[in-house]
């Protein structure tokens, strides 16, 4: 006898402005891995279905921080992923990401890390520093 389960999840699309609410209908194994997207209802566009099933199976997010600046007038640029990333992979690119520091100037969409993680995402500048003012 199979123990897998069939369950009932609500999310929200948030692949553009409608967010339309989706009801999706899931069986997962023993472990509570997902076995199938059984059903997607809820979305105006196919996009919505294209979502549910990403989210199921391997969440994505653009990643947003900040890393450390030399000789900025700012110490810290906040950054982020040009386009969202696999989750799961978020905390191993923070540690990577901990130990960067840039030099100024920087420019807003300047590549502060190429190919994140192998992702082909690269990583940007979501603000301009200009270099620190040196005193006479
Ligand atoms: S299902 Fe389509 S219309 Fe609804 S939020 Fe997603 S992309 Fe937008």
């Amino acid at each position: 006898m199979s123990d897998n389960v069939v369950e009932t999840l609500q999310f929200n699309c948030t692949t553009c402005p409608s967010e339309c609410l989706l009801t999706v209908e899931v069986e997962r194994d023993a472990n509570g891995a997902v076995v199938e997207v059984r059903s997607v209802t809820g979305n105006n566009c196919p996009r919505g279905d294209t979502f549910a099933h990403q989210e199921l199976t391997c969440p994505m997010r653009v990643l947003t921080t900040t890393v450390a600046v030399s000789g900025g007038d700012e110490a810290l640029l906040p950054v982020r992923t040009a386009e969202a990333i696999p989750l799961e992979l978020h905390a191993q690119a923070m540690d990577l990401i901990r130990g960067l520091v840039v030099e100024a100037p920087i420019r807003m969409g300047d590549v502060v890390l190429k190919n994140l993680l192998d992702t082909n995402i690269n990583l940007i500048a979501s603000m301009d520093i200009d270099r620190a003012q040196v005193a006479n």
